[in-house]
């Protein structure tokens, strides 16, 4: 497929899905070592702006996503905004008061996995349909060991900004759904406009432990791995560092001049505690927060 074609296609599929905007990258040999040449280098390197502990842990993996899907001739990503993500209407008491805790906007909404999954499937559907062929494809989503920040960033979805997020048009404020394709599609990307790093600053000013610095991310300092990834005891100071904090925060990534300005969602800090697990399975179902599960976000809410 010619690569202006597939553009125009990006663009009217991006409109069609609301999205902010699409990339498709082409594998051939010689990209996917420039690609695995460069992963090699950040995860060496250990260039903390890249990568957590959770990442971390699956390394390897993440390394070279072409040696488990040598199959893979191109890659598609897409940047979701969250605001196209539905709310849930879920069984939470109203008016938590003067003791609260607080959890991520995005906990408010249908699970991101669920929804990016869905549209990235559609997408490729789409695509199949207009290149006039089906082909293999799988559908990456966050929870499985891929690079997908990265490849993004290699694709042309948009850049890593000071908030060690993607940054796409002024805007943090989404999640990236997906897919590495057999099928041999050309470069195409819908753009992601400039970075406003150097004219902006307000993720480093506004985060309230001191995890972003100019240049370097401080993941153990971090409410998002603190009250997600962290197992066990919290210290004393990170307990100060997650405040009222149970379950991510997305203070930087709401920073950004065009992200979506949110709130998070608050949950009576007693109610919470007192939750039983079927309870919380019941209300959290469909919610990205039954990922926490309830002993950690018990743990969070929990005062010294
Ligand atoms: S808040 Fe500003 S400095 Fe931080 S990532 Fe967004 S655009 Fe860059
Ligand atoms: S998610 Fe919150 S704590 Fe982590 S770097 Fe961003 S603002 Fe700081």
């Amino acid at each position: 497929m010619d690569a202006e074609i597939l553009r125009e296609q990006l663009l009217r599929l991006c409109s069609e899905f609301g999205l902010l905007s699409a990339a498709v990258m082409r594998l051939d040999e010689e990209r996917k070592s420039e690609i695995v040449k460069e992963l090699s280098a950040v995860y060496r390197d250990g260039n903390r702006s890249l990568l957590s502990p959770y990442l971390l842990r699956s390394l390897a993996r993440r390394a070279n996503p072409f040696a488990e899907r040598p199959w893979a001739k191109s890659f598609l990503c897409l940047a979701v905004p969250l605001d196209t993500i539905p709310e849930l209407d879920m069984d939470i008491p109203k008016n938590p008061g003067n003791d609260f805790v607080t959890a991520a906007a995005y906990a408010a909404k249908l699970d991101y996995h669920i929804f990016c999954t869905e549209i990235a499937e559609k997408f490729v559907a789409r695509l199949e349909t207009v290149s006039v062929s089906s082909f293999k494809s799988e559908v990456c989503v966050d929870i499985k060991a891929a690079p997908e920040k990265i490849l993004a960033k290699f694709a042309g979805l948009g850049d890593i900004g000071l908030n060690n997020c993607l940054v796409c048009k002024g805007s943090s404020s989404f999640f990236i759904a997906s897919a590495f394709l057999d099928a041999e599609l050309p470069d195409a990307r819908t753009g992601c406009g400039e970075l406003p790093c150097g004219s902006c600053g307000k993720c480093l000013r506004l985060c309230p432990t001191g995890a972003l610095s100019p240049d370097d991310f401080c993941p153990e300092k971090c409410i998002s791995y603190l009250s997600m990834e962290k197992k066990g005891e919290l210290r004393t100071e990170e307990r100060k560092m997650l405040g009222e904090s149970i379950f991510g925060c997305d203070i930087c990534t709401a920073a950004c001049p065009n992200s979506t300005k949110s709130s998070p969602l608050k949950m009576d800090r007693k109610w919470l505690l007192n939750l039983d697990k079927k309870d919380f399975e019941r209300i959290f179902a469909k919610s990205p927060i039954l990922y926490a599960r309830l002993e950690r976000l018990k743990r969070n809410a929990e005062k010294d």
